[in-house]
């Protein structure tokens, strides 16, 4: 069974935010809650410093904090694929994996100031414009099919008081033909599989495949370009790698260093 695997090449990132939009558009979440975030810093002094930008999903850790402080086990490490997951019926919104995570990638829309919110300026709060009915916390005017929902995997709409994340999009990639070393987005047979983030990238920054798989584009990039996890003194071991080769960003070893945009 695969390890599936991200990595992001810092060197070609825009900053376009086009994998936040179809993150978005794919997991139904609330705008101003992105599961996939392009964050931004800046590097040198003035007058030659430098913004730079780094984008950040959840790393699907291998030894993940959130896991282990779940007092549910909602929360979870699927072995099939290393994703990390949370099943949305025993989840009961403590929160605790959201202080445990190193990262800052996990989301309880319920508190959360949305755009246009109340506490977020001006304009309509949107889950009031699109109100949720039953357990739903909202419902999004591009809202994928009921028969995706799939809460063991906390897939479709979040229901209320509960916690949520990225899922490297499993209800793509869980499907994937067994053995297969890469998720190409540009291999016909394979494109439906690929993240959202992935699959909509326009500078092919990132890639997503079998990290156990030493012939696998991800893995041999990490290899020759010296991919690097964020924050690796925690102990997680992220299944997202940075590249930073060239000239462009370095990964930023704090999180004082990241201003969210
Ligand atoms: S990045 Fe955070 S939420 Fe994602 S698996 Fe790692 S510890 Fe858990
Ligand atoms: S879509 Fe690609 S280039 Fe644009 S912000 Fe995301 S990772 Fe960077």
């Amino acid at each position: 069974m695969a390890k599936w695997g991200m990595v992001i090449d810092l060197d070609k990132c825009t900053g376009c935010q086009a994998c936040t939009t179809a993150c978005a558009m794919e997991n139904n979440r609330l705008p101003g809650e992105n599961w996939q975030d392009v964050l931004f810093y800046t590097e040198g002094t003035y007058p030659s410093a430098q913004l730079k930008w780094f984008p950040r999903p959840c790393f699907h850790c291998e030894d993940p904090s959130c896991v282990h402080v779940c007092p549910t086990k909602a929360t979870y490490k699927d072995p099939n694929g290393g994703f990390v997951l949370i099943d949305w019926n025993k989840c009961i919104g403590c929160k605790y994996c959201m202080i445990a995570c190193p990262y800052g990638v996990r989301f309880y829309t319920d508190e959360k100031p949305v755009v246009g919110g109340p506490t977020g300026g001006p304009g309509p709060d949107i889950r009031e414009v699109f109100p949720g009915d039953g357990k739903r916390s909202w419902n999004p005017p591009w809202r994928a099919p009921d028969a995706r929902d799939d809460w063991v995997h906390g897939v479709g709409i979040q229901p209320k008081g509960v916690v949520s994340k990225c899922t490297f999009c499993y209800h793509k990639v869980s499907k994937a033909p067994p053995g297969t070393p890469d998720l190409d987005e540009d291999d016909p047979a394979l494109k439906e599989y690929v993240p959202a983030c992935v699959r909509t990238c326009p500078p092919k920054a990132r890639y997503f495949g079998d990290l156990d798989n030493p012939e696998s584009r991800v893995s041999k990039l990490i290899a020759d370009k010296r991919g690097v996890r964020l924050k690796d003194e925690t102990g997680n071991k992220p299944q997202v790698y940075y590249l930073s080769g060239g000239a462009g960003p370095a990964v930023p070893s704090t999180r004082e260093t990241v201003k969210k945009t």
